[in-house]
């Protein structure tokens, strides 16, 4: 008998064994049962006895594997009941591709449970073909393709469906896909901004990280919050992570229909390392920040004012697109696959611009500002620019191109480099490691004298590499084979942006 209980993110399969012996009426549970399982023997009891089958005056034991795996929750509730009603022959033996998941009301009701999406994928992993759930829960499992769902509202009922006697309840299929794109706002709402709304377009089509530097109002989070809109719908398989992962941070209710869109996060600079990175309590993943913004964009306003564990802590996410999560004997591994919108202000007071005439702050108070992202957090941002404040004349131009314009073009830009990536372990311009581009992706002749020039005069290695990538997003832009002269320039120009 299998069960399911959340771990992480996804679920683990729980192998329910029910021994009924003779001896004294007793009924034990193995195998590390936080109390919320242990007492599913008592709801399990009155369940069976209410809807009207028979709880053996018996010895018991019921067994719990993997055993070392902490369980916790109601989830196992149902396979326990299911397990008893087989051991004393009151329902036939079933076989191993068959799970259950859920909890039993006294009465024999049979209630939803909290990360059921994840655990249908678990599920279907594992080879079960076919998942047993409330009626509550059951819109979440049947996204999952491969899985046969039967869902079940009592006990009662449960026995008739495995008696060949009963369908199990009809189900209305997912409601139509969730788009909240338009919420987010619009490029052809935005007036001026030409460099930044350019390199937010090369951003998306090359999936480059990006900081944003400029006084306060400039418009930054204006900008980072349409730059969701640039990005393609979710696949499937990300559209069915991402919304395990809201889900178990109870960010949509159970039964919500599968989010398309990527997310967009933006956790403002007061959050604790906590919930930047997320935190594990009974072997339960609760998503951080890092990990919700996962498939989508997550973005820093005022990146220099965040603590610096929280700052420190994306430097594994930047690096692996996952996260690791230690607690006492656990490991949990979240993922944290997200594209890196970085904002800050010139200087602490934020006046630093132009002649910077307004600005209060001492130089050295200056340099330790924009230092704190320094270093390996840097490296990772292929795209910095500086916003200037639109002018009247900007303010009155007519409207810039809507975000549907632009996003087919990334869409265009991105299927060139997933061709040309086919056969590598990425599929991102960004991903693209700097010494394979070096060694067997260079521009044109001019375009690499140009870079060998700008190395001359002190371009380091990793911002050459920096460069390289663009220029390759920027070739992918106007449907070239290979970057030339101008994309090199146009890197050269969208790499410094006030932070060296
Ligand atoms: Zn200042």
């Amino acid at each position: 008998m299998w069960g399911v209980v959340p771990a992480g993110i996804s679920g683990v399969m729980v192998k329910v064994e029910v021994d009924v012996a003779r001896g004294l009426p007793s009924v034990g549970v193995v195998g590390l049962a936080h109390t919320s399982v242990a007492e599913a023997r008592w709801r399990a009891r009155s369940a069976i006895v209410n809807s009207g089958f028979t709880w053996p005056n018996s010895r018991i034991t019921i067994g719990l594997s993997p055993a070392d795996l902490p369980k916790t929750g109601t989830s196992l509730d149902l396979p326990i009941a299911v397990g008893l009603l087989a051991a004393t022959s009151q329902i036939a033996k079933l076989g191993s591709n068959v799970s259950f998941i859920g909890e039993l009301g006294l009465d024999g009701a049979i209630k939803p449970v909290p990360g059921v999406l994840a655990a249908a994928i678990s599920a279907q992993r594992h080879g079960v073909s076919t998942f047993i759930v409330s009626a509550g829960n059951s819109r979440e499992a049947r996204e999952v393709e491969g899985l046969e769902v039967i869902a079940v509202t009592n006990l009662r009922q449960l026995i008739a469906v495995l008696r060949n006697e009963d369908a199990g309840e009809e189900v209305d299929q997912f409601p139509a896909m969730i788009d909240d794109a338009n919420a987010l706002g619009d490029f052809s709402e935005v007036r001026g901004h030409d460099v930044a709304r350019f390199a937010l377009e090369v951003a998306a089509a090359g999936g480059h990280h990006c900081s944003l530097l400029g006084e306060p109002g400039v418009g930054k989070t204006m900008l980072a919050q349409r730059f969701v809109s640039l990005l393609p719908e979710l696949n499937q398989q990300q559209a069915l992570d991402v919304t395990s992962v809201h889900a178990l941070a109870g960010r949509i209710e159970s039964g919500h229909g599968l989010l398309r869109r990527p997310p967009f996060i933006a956790p403002h600079h007061s959050i604790s390392a906590g919930a930047m990175l997320g935190s594990v309590r009974n072997g339960v993943l609760l998503p951080g920040a890092l990990t919700l913004a996962s498939e989508g964009v997550l973005f820093l306003d005022e990146a220099p004012e965040f603590d610096r564990p929280c700052l420190e802590g994306m430097r594994q996410p930047l690096e692996q697109g996952s996260l690791a999560l230690m607690r006492v004997g656990q490991t949990v591994i979240a993922p944290a696959r997200f594209q890196l919108i970085l904002a800050a202000n010139p200087c602490p007071c934020g006046q630093a611009i132009g002649r910077g005439d307004g600005c209060t702050c001492g130089a050295q108070q200056k340099r330790r500002y924009l230092q704190k992202l320094s270093g390996p957090l840097m490296d990772r941002i292929d795209i910095r620019i500086s916003l200037t404040r639109p002018t009247d004349a900007h303010l009155r131009m007519s409207a810039g191109e809507s975000s549907d314009v632009i996003a087919q073009r990334v869409l265009l830009a991105r299927d060139r480099a997933h061709v040309r990536w086919t056969n590598e372990s990425w599929n991102l311009n960004a991903q693209a490691p700097g010494s394979v581009l070096r060694s067997s992706y260079p521009p044109d002749a001019a375009g690499q004298g140009l870079l060998e020039r700008a190395e001359s005069r002190g371009l380091n290695p990793r911002g050459s590499d920096r460069v390289l990538r663009m220029a390759w997003t920027l070739a992918d832009l106007e449907a070239q084979d290979q970057p030339n002269n101008d994309h090199v320039a146009t890197a050269l120009s969208m790499r410094g942006g006030g932070f060296e």
